[in-house]
Parts: C-alpha cells; structure tokens; sequence
C-alpha cells in the first residue's frame, strides 16, 4: 500500500523533480524488486543482504537513510525494500509532518515491521525530530498531555517498524538525527548505458517501438537520471507519432531532443545559461552560488540540487574556496575560447 501526501511541481523538461506531467506512468514504470530495479548495484547488493538478515530474525530492518539527487529511485528503492520485506509501506515527506501530532499518529498507525518513507527528511521541524530520536532509538514515544503546570508526559510503546528517510542533501540532517541511521547508502547518477537499459524497460512497459539507438539517443541526454529519462521518452514518443511512423529512432530521438532545446550532452538551457554567465559574466569564475543565482534569476536551491551535481560530474563545472568556476571543457562545449586567466589566483578546483 503507498499512501502519498505531498507532490512538487517543477516546470522543466529536464527537472529531475517530479512533476505531473509524470502522472500515474511514474507508478507504473517503478520497479517492483530488486532484480527489476537497473543499477546502483553496490546498494542493492548491500540492501538485499540487510533484507535477508532481517526476515530471517523476523524483526525490522535497520533504519535506512537515502541521499542523492533527485529523480534518482529513492522513493523507488524504498517500495521495493518494503515489497521485499512484505510489510506496507506509507509515504510521506519532511514538510508535510507539521506537527509532533501529526508524526504520533502517523507513528502509532503502522503495524509489525511496516516501513515509513520520509522523503525530504532534512526538512522536518526540530519539534518534529525531538519525537523521531526515542522512536528510532528505543521505539517509544513521549507525549505531553495537558499544559502549564497540570502537564504530564506519557511514554507509549510503538510497533516494531523501520525508518526509510530520503534527502538530497545529507549535510543538512542533524548530527543527532543522521546517527540514528543504521545503514545509510548514497545513490549516483546512472552512467548512460544504465539509463538506455531503463529507457527500453520502459518504452517496453508502455507499448513505444524504440530502437536501440534510439533509446541510448534518450539515454545519453538525460543527465544520469531515470526520472528525466522516462520524461525524455514521451516526449520523444509525441516527435515520433507526428514526424514518423511511431518508432523512436536516433534521428526522431535527436531531432526531438534539439527541438527541446537539450543538447548532444544533456544540457537544457538553464545549465547554458548558468555557464555563460561564470565564462560572459565572471571571466570564469570563482562567483558565490547567491551572486550567481540573482544574476540568471533562478533559485539558488535549482542550482545547487539539479545543475550542479550533472554539470560536475561532467567536469564543467569546479568549486573554489570562493566560489564556483566554469572548466575548460565548459568553455569548449560552449565554443568559447579558454583562457587561463580564469580562476587564476584561487588555487585548487574540487570536484
Ligand atoms: P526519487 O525518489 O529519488 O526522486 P523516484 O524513486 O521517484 O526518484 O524515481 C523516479 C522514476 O524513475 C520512477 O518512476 C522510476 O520509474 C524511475 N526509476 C528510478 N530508479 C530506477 C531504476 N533503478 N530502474 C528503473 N527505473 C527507475
């Protein structure tokens, strides 16, 4: 049983948020196991052993932290470890848990072993955290009944039950939260030959024709994330039924991609202009995230969550001490000559 009570909205073809034009193909093309589930391998492996050992003890799982980018299979993955386990799952996020109450009930509610998701756990209110620690820790909860002086608190046992917290960003959890955590695994974007094996599983899934070449077409542009890749797909599907015969093939696939403005790497044009503006605007770079941000007229938080992580793990993208810096390749991907008086004095990039 999935239970969802809080959704995002997000405007780009690219964002790896989810958003509706995802609609109910995001449910149907979410792997179900394991087996099913494409990559990220180190933690499946880890995870199915964790299952195992904890079926066999017939006690919870430990609790799991998941960090990553989003779009990446965290809510996925923790479906499959609750389906794997075969308890229920109930999914909700950090800013939705308002308040300790609405924590308590959601708490109290679950049976042996079940597994609660917490997507976006780094936002939780403090209040709302102080309830989790003893109910990670020691499954009980405190709660104060009445107020003023006449108040009183009440310890309750709770079910048996395994925590699954997913967060984009890890460093924003408390100390005291992030050690409550018995296993904690990061998710990395999927290499390309990853995301063409997701493509074909879904085209296959949804009834499209798509050639091989065609989905690693899709593939090769969807910046190391399934979420983006299964969007890129329908997208390309519309280019397809108008422009072809209704088969995806490399050229409806780039021809489609090009009209949406991605290029040959995956770059929209938000991570252009981010570029272009540290190579036109900041000889380079280094220039502060904030200064950055006002400059392009986008969010800081897009920057950082949904630029970022892709454009560095292309190597166009650095991080000094005062800020970040566009690398050599960017220059050249953007045709902008390379000059080495960028970045001169800051010393070391880190990547
Ligand atoms: P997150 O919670 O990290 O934002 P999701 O779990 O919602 O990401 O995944 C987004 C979509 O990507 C899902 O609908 C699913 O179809 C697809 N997906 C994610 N990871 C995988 C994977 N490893 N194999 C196949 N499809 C995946």
């Amino acid at each position: 049983m999935i239970q969802t009570e809080d959704m995002e909205f997000a405007p780009r073809v690219v964002s790896p948020e989810n958003s509706p034009e995802d609609g109910d193909a995001e449910i149907t093309l979410r792997p179900q196991t394991l087996n099913e589930y494409i990559g990220q391998d180190k933690v499946k492996e880890n995870l199915a052993i964790y299952i195992e050992a904890a079926k066999r003890r017939c006690e919870p799982l430990d609790h799991v932290l998941l960090y990553g980018p989003p779009g990446l299979g965290k809510t996925t993955l923790s479906a499959i470890i609750a389906h794997e386990l075969g308890v229920n799952l109930r999914v909700t996020t950090g800013p939705a848990i308002e308040k300790p109450g609405d924590l308590v009930s959601l708490l109290t509610s679950l049976s042996d072993n079940d597994v609660l998701f917490i997507d976006e756990i780094h936002r939780l209110s403090r209040a709302v955290e102080e309830i989790l620690y003893p109910a990670l820790e020691d499954r009980v909860i405190d709660i104060i009944i009445g107020k003023g002086p006449s108040a009183r608190s009440i310890r309750m046992d709770l079910k048996p039950f395994t925590l699954i917290g997913a967060t984009t960003r890890a460093g924003q959890l408390s100390a005291p939260l992030r050690d409550r955590f018995g296993v904690i695994q990061r998710l990395e974007l999927y290499s390309p030959e990853q995301l063409t094996d997701i493509v074909r599983r879904s085209a296959m899934i949804l009834g499209i024709p798509c050639e091989a070449d065609g989905a690693a077409e899709i593939a090769g542009r969807a910046r190391g994330t399934p979420r983006i890749a299964n969007r890129l797909l329908k997208r390309v599907r519309d280019f397809a039924d108008v422009m072809g015969n209704g088969q995806i093939t490399k050229q409806i696939a780039s021809i489609a991609l090009s009209r949406l403005e991605i290029d040959a790497l995956g770059l929209d044009s938000l991570d252009r202009r981010m570029l272009d503006m540290i190579i036109r605007g900041y000889g380079g770079g280094p220039v502060g995230l904030e200064t950055l941000a006002s400059a392009i007229g986008e969010e800081s938080v897009t920057l950082e969550d949904v630029c970022e992580p892709f454009l560095m793990q292309l190597g166009f993208l650095g991080r000094t001490p005062r800020g970040r810096c566009a690398t050599k390749l960017a220059y050249e991907h953007l045709g902008y000559k390379f000059t080495d008086t960028a970045q001169s004095d800051d010393g070391q990039m880190t990547f």
